[in-house]
């Protein structure tokens, strides 16, 4: 049974997603998991349509260039045939406070709302189309973080209640909690992971950026008034932030690192050597994949194919069980 992994295109891909995610799902995955760009959950607030396709063909071509097999990779919004009808059929499964109970949307509902912006209703409704993204491919297994939790949790109830109401069509998946991977945190300001959709771009190192700007980023990142070069996440988080990514870099402990060093100068020059060597093949690959269209246009293409497939049999079953189609 397949495990299901999916990735925003919110903004370009960053280092955090790379060393995080991207590089665990091409290095640790198996042979039957499936990835995904979930382009249509980056409609969920404002956006810019042709910067969401561009962004999304970069992810796509990332995915595939970081090593990740194609046939495992799709783009979510072609399957939108089969995503809108299940969809819809879980949200008159779905009861209204279940829904209203999911702690992501309150959260960022408050936020919007004390900024005077408008709330989609796309926004209260997404986990939905998260549950008919896992339900449709039979995922049995998702790996989130505590933010998503929840919205696996409602995939699950869906999917029993589907079954117990009209009959058995639903592989009932649950979360799992992926092996604690370092959280690589902005370099301006260290007390926030690095974020796709942060503003301002200064503390994030995107996967695509030119060594001369990785480099230009690093040396400003922000760092401590203590002299010892130790490990001290929370007295001192620019430091321990630069230490884990070097870490990550080289599967070193971020402890032992740390002895490694003699002046905070000497320590960025080596995460930027370290930075731009490990995302040199990974921006080199994207961008060979990116000029040339026929051959990404092709992946996507049978991505596309192999998932509408996988998805065929279970969608018309639950048609059929929910009295439509
Ligand atoms: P957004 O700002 O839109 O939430 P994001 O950068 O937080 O974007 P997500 O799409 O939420 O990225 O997450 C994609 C994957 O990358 C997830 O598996 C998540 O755990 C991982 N990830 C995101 N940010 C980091 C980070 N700073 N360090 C390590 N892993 C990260
Ligand atoms: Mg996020």
């Amino acid at each position: 049974m397949p495990r299901l992994s999916a990735i925003t295109p919110s903004g370009p891909a960053h280092l955090g997603n790379y060393l995080g995610a991207i590089r665990r799902w091409a290095r640790e995955g198996r042979p039957g998991d499936l990835y995904f760009v979930s382009d249509l959950h980056g409609m969920t607030t404002s956006y810019h349509p042709q910067r969401l396709r561009h962004r999304s063909r970069e992810l796509l071509a990332l995915l595939v260039a970081a090593g990740i097999e194609p046939d495992q990779i799709f783009v979510q919004s072609d399957l939108l045939p089969q995503l809108g009808p299940l969809t819809w059929v879980l949200e008159c499964t779905c009861s209204f406070g279940e829904a209203a109970r999911m702690t992501q949307f309150k959260e960022k509902s408050a936020a919007r709302e004390l900024a005077e912006t408008p709330v989609r209703v796309g926004l209260f409704t997404y986990p939905v189309l998260m549950a008919a993204d896992i339900l449709l491919q039979g995922a049995d297994e998702v790996p989130v973080g505590d933010d998503q939790a929840q919205h696996v949790e409602l995939a699950r109830s869906l999917a029993r209640r589907f079954n117990t109401t009209f009959g058995d069509a639903l592989v009932v998946p649950r979360a799992v909690t992926p092996p604690a991977a370092a959280r690589v945190k902005d370099l301006s300001d260290p007390t926030r992971k690095m974020a796709k959709s942060t503003p301002d771009a200064a503390g994030v190192l995107f996967v695509m950026d030119e060594p001369d700007l990785l480099r230009r980023k690093v040396k400003r990142a922000v760092t401590d008034s203590f002299d010892r070069l130790e490990y001290h996440p929370d007295e001192q988080p620019g430091l321990a932030n630069l230490l884990e990514i070097v870490a990550a870099c080289t599967g070193k402990p971020a402890r032992e690192v740390a002895d490694a060093f003699g002046s905070y100068g000497e320590l960025k020059d080596t995460v930027a050597d370290l930075v731009i060597e490990e995302l040199r093949p990974i921006r080199e690959r994207t961008g060979e994949l990116l000029a040339d269209p026929p051959e990404l246009d092709r992946i996507r293409r049978q991505g596309a194919e192999r998932a509408t497939e996988r998805g065929a049999d279970r969608l018309s079953t639950v048609l059929r069980l929910a009295g439509v189609g």
